[in-house]
């Protein structure tokens, strides 16, 4: 029966509110309503540009390195214990 199958909506969803989705995010691809994407004008084109590449692109100096070193230190201390695992495991 066409319109029952939960797998094969007839809209696609935006991906940050769910309303059905008008297109797709020219930086990232995600699907996005007509409220959740903002037209950005380019050189020759107008970009919709979805809410979170706007964030991304409006916080230029909030770099990866830039960032607390507190994390790199979560990173460090998370594969170390995998590595005793690993070695506790071929044990
Ligand atoms: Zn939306
Ligand atoms: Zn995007």
């Amino acid at each position: 029966m066409p319109g029952l199958d939960p797998f094969t909506p007839d809209h696609d969803y935006c991906v940050y509110c769910h309303a059905p989705a008008a297109g797709m995010c020219a930086e990232c691809g995600a699907l996005c309503c007509v409220d959740c994407v903002e037209l950005v004008m380019g050189w020759t084109t107008r970009r919709a540009t979805c809410r979170s590449c706007l964030e991304r692109s409006e916080a230029p100096s909030t770099r990866p390195n830039h960032r607390s070193p507190a994390i790199l230190w979560v990173i460090a201390v998370a594969v170390g214990a995998a590595a005793i695992a690993a070695i506790l495991w071929l044990d």
